[in-house]
């Protein structure tokens, strides 16, 4: 009886002190990439992550979200010019002419992935939480990115 009363005593306070430091930890770090896989050679890429969720996400939408300082401040100045009316014809090199593909991607630490691009550009740092985000297409489940 005695050895009953005290199992059930400890037994549930310990285990809710453990499930509370899991969600903790949930909370605050998210999932991480556990495949990458290139399509059609770079033209898109899949993000396998580790909570089931399959991100398809297109060069092209990670180029144009490419999160480095030239990047950035070139949209500034695009949206500013925009504002402004003033409009400029964009010219484009010819390896912008080209589907545009990624051609590396190589872990920066532990939460960022160093993207390139075969218009040579590669200097935007992605982390994980800004790849999470992207708009991706196809597979994500429901309980993936559509409800963060
Ligand atoms: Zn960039």
């Amino acid at each position: 009886m005695s050895a009953l009363i005290i199992t059930s005593v400890a037994g549930p306070g310990a285990v809710a002190v453990r499930s509370d430091d899991e969600d903790y930890a949930e909370s605050t770090m998210d999932a991480v990439p556990i495949a990458l896989t290139k399509h059609e050679g770079g033209r898109s890429v899949e993000i396998q992550w580790s909570d089931g969720v399959a991100q398809h996400l297109t060069a092209r939408v990670l180029r144009d979200r490419c999160p480095c300082a030239t990047c950035r401040e070139k949209k500034a100045a695009a949206a500013k010019q925009s504002q402004s009316g003033v409009r400029s014809l964009n010219i484009l090199s010819a390896a912008e002419l080209q589907p545009l593909q990624v051609t590396g991607m190589t872990p920066a630490g532990s939460y960022a992935y160093n993207i390139a691009f075969s218009d040579g550009h590669g200097s935007g740092v992605y982390t994980l939480e800004y790849l999470r985000e992207l708009p991706g297409t196809g597979t994500e489940t429901s309980t993936g990115i559509s409800t963060r």
